[in-house]
């Protein structure tokens, strides 16, 4: 018996020195140890020996015993190991292969530029108003001094939806809407930003683009009040060398009405190919309001006055950034907006 016992030992600790997956301990654990197992086996004959005999092979039984779990043991913590290394092995993640360059945003130079003259203006107190951009006829043209056959309409060549209904072609009407809806209440500081449409479309004109129109209803408004805005928003938005000229000119809706021009930031005023070399740069138009358009807002154009003006905020943009076609703003390239992207 003290012989088999030993044969079962080396045998097992051969099979289990050989194995290579966990699971074939476990079989291994029952065939020499289990129940029905080998060791139980040989045990069963324990009493076919004699009574002096039985202790000594009990205690060999136990060492084999004893001696065939530690090797199971030993051996899973070996294979428990190897499926820890191996797995790592395979998921070695490579620290010194270039990363996915993630592509960064960024603001189109439309909005960059709208923000900042919203940001100039809302310094200044003014209140930022949105309005519609189907309009009707009367908002868009009537309200503002364009009655119905009024030759001025020819200026404006209008996308119409039905006779009434159109596309607005200027921010105005968000005037001649927040005039009547604040009744008659003043100081009235307001800009207007948004889309508007013409139907224009060449190196300097989008069927499509943006203006933001200012309005200022108050007692003793003056020309002066206006001219000193401009030249706080011109120095604001190109530069503390700034100047502003007025140059008459005509709007249905203001009067007077100036054409405004800036100094050329480019050669300060000494002459150069931005400027056509006269040392100015016409960007906005601007006036008083006409007495017309107070009554039609509900003012009463005896108390008050008030000043109205209006820019292109492609104009601004093209300016500052020195875009000489307009269609480089809408034509969807991203590596004109890529150029305003942050770091
Ligand atoms: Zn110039």
């Amino acid at each position: 018996m003290k012989e088999k016992l030993t044969s079962l030992l080396s045998t097992a600790l051969e099979k289990i020195k050989g194995v290579q997956r966990i699971e074939e301990l476990e079989q291994y654990k029952v065939k020499f140890l289990g129940k029905k197992g080998e060791l139980t086996g040989i045990l069963r004959g324990m009493g076919s020996l004699a009574p002096e005999e039985r202790p000594i092979i009990g205690q060999i039984a136990n060492e084999v015993k004893e001696q065939i779990q530690r090797a199971i043991e030993e051996k899973t913590a070996i294979l428990e190991e190897k499926l820890i290394e191996d797995k790592l092995q395979r998921e070695t993640i490579d620290i010194s292969l270039p990363g996915l360059k993630r592509e960064v945003g960024a603001l189109h130079p439309l909005t960059i530029v709208r923000r900042e003259i919203e940001q100039i203006f809302m310094s200044m107190g003014y209140e930022i108003v949105e309005g519609p951009e189907i309009e009707t006829d009367y908002y868009n043209f009537e309200a503002l001094n364009l009655p119905p056959n009024h030759p001025a309409r020819d200026m404006q060549d209008t996308f119409y939806i039905t006779d009434n209904i159109l596309l607005r072609t200027h921010t105005s009407p968000v005037q001649a809407r927040t005039m009547e809806k604040r009744a008659d209440a003043i100081p009235l500081k307001i800009i207007s930003p948004g889309r508007v449409f013409r139907k224009d479309d060449d190196a300097t004109h989008s069927p499509m683009f943006h203006q933001v129109e200012g309005l200022v209803i108050d007692k003793n408004i003056t020309l002066g009040d206006l001219k000193g805005t401009l030249l706080l928003f011109a120095k604001e938005m190109f530069g503390e060398k700034q100047k502003v000229r007025l140059r008459p000119s005509y709007f249905p809706f203001t009067e007077p009405s100036a054409e405004v021009d800036i100094s050329c930031f480019l050669c300060e005023g000494k002459g150069c190919s931005l400027c056509s070399q006269t040392g100015w740069i016409e960007i906005l138009g601007a006036g008083m309001v006409h007495p017309n358009v107070l009554r039609a807002g509900g003012y009463n154009p005896d108390e008050v006055q008030g000043f109205a003006f209006g820019m292109g905020v492609e104009r601004i943009t093209m300016l500052k950034y020195g875009i000489s076609d307009i269609r480089e703003l809408f034509n969807g390239d991203l590596r004109v907006v890529k150029q305003f992207a942050r770091g």
